[in-house]
């Protein structure tokens, strides 16, 4: 397997070809940015922590019957992964408000909810990613309604998945972002990451924040909490 031309350079990873045209490589960088784009900075390490735990958490589903886009680990930066078209969704699981949920709803960060929340936004930086609905996403085709069933069923199912995991390692899992794609033989499957940038992590006992919230609120020990979160799941 040869690794090819950069397809894609995003804000946290870089993407490239190989000479596979069902497979590409994600190359995780250190950079970090939040309020999309808007502050931008360095988390030391970052990348082979999210590179490594994303891996991780993807064999874990895999293991739980959860189709994943992850193939073969090369480094400790660089995974080998089937290559999808995006479905243009972020989709967002909620088991406590809080951000843009407390924000929007007027209720205080760490509020219990009386069920998990599943919401949409489209993937799209020029509009700051809105939030959609179902039916929004139907009428405007960012998705079918076979593909977005099986995108809602199988988002809670990982949520549930990993509320159990995290909870073993004294972690309460907060709240999460997922992205889905279509492989190139057509199957629906979790792709892109799933990372302290891309979850809140909450100390079970404490409530320390081990998350990318540490960056985006300027709390200190961002690389502490990353390096943390690493030894919770046993990879440091
Ligand atoms: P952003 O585009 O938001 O800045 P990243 O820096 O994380 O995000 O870039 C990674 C890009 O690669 C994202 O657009 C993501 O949707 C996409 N991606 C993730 N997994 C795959 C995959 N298996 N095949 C193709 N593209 C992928
Ligand atoms: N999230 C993400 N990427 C985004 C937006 C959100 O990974 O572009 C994650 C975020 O880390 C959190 C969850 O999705 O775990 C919910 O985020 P929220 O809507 O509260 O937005 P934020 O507070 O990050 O603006």
């Amino acid at each position: 397997m040869q690794k090819m031309e950069q397809m894609y350079e995003g804000k946290a990873k870089k993407v490239f070809a190989t000479d596979d045209p069902t497979l590409c490589i994600v190359s995780y960088k250190d950079d970090a940015t939040a309020f999309n784009g808007k502050k931008k900075g360095t988390i030391e390490g970052k990348g082979v922590v999210n590179n490594r735990m994303s891996n991780f958490m993807f064999q874990l589903l895999e293991k739980n019957g959860i189709p994943t886009h992850f193939v073969k680990e090369l480094n400790d930066r660089e995974t080998l992964v089937k290559k999808v078209t995006i479905v243009p969704l972020e989709v967002i699981m909620r088991n406590k408000a809080a951000g843009s949920m407390a924000k929007r709803l007027g209720l205080k960060e760490g509020t219990e909810l009386l069920c998990p929340v599943l919401e949409f936004s489209y993937k799209c930086d020029e509009l700051d990613d809105p939030m959609v609905n179902d039916s929004h996403i139907l009428a405007a085709g960012f998705a079918t309604k076979e593909d977005l069933d099986t995108i809602s069923s199988m988002s809670r199912k990982i949520n549930e998945i990993m509320c159990e995991f995290f909870a073993s390692v004294g972690v309460e899992l907060i709240d999460f972002k997922l992205e889905f794609g279509r492989t190139t033989d057509g199957q629906i499957v979790l792709a892109d990451e799933i990372s302290p940038d891309t979850c809140r992590f909450w100390d079970i006992h404490t409530h320390e924040k081990l998350d990318k919230d540490r960056f985006r609120r300027d709390l200190g020990g961002v690389e502490e909490a990353y390096a943390e979160m690493m030894k919770r799941i046993g990879l440091l």
